[in-house]
């Protein structure tokens, strides 16, 4: 069995995390690491955007 594509099946487990880019408390769809930066949802795809 696989579950593919659909936004609002399946509850997703979401972690707390603090955003290393505005400091702001956001949530993540996976579990964050210390030694890892998380950014939240705006950050990310600004990174995203303006990378490189
Ligand atoms: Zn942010």
């Amino acid at each position: 069995m696989g579950y593919q594509g659909g936004f609002s099946s399946g509850p997703r487990e979401m972690h707390k995390a603090i955003c290393a880019e505005c400091k702001k408390e956001c949530e993540v769809p996976f579990k964050p690491k210390e030694d890892r930066p998380v950014y939240c949802k705006d950050c990310f795809s600004k990174r995203k955007d303006s990378g490189r």
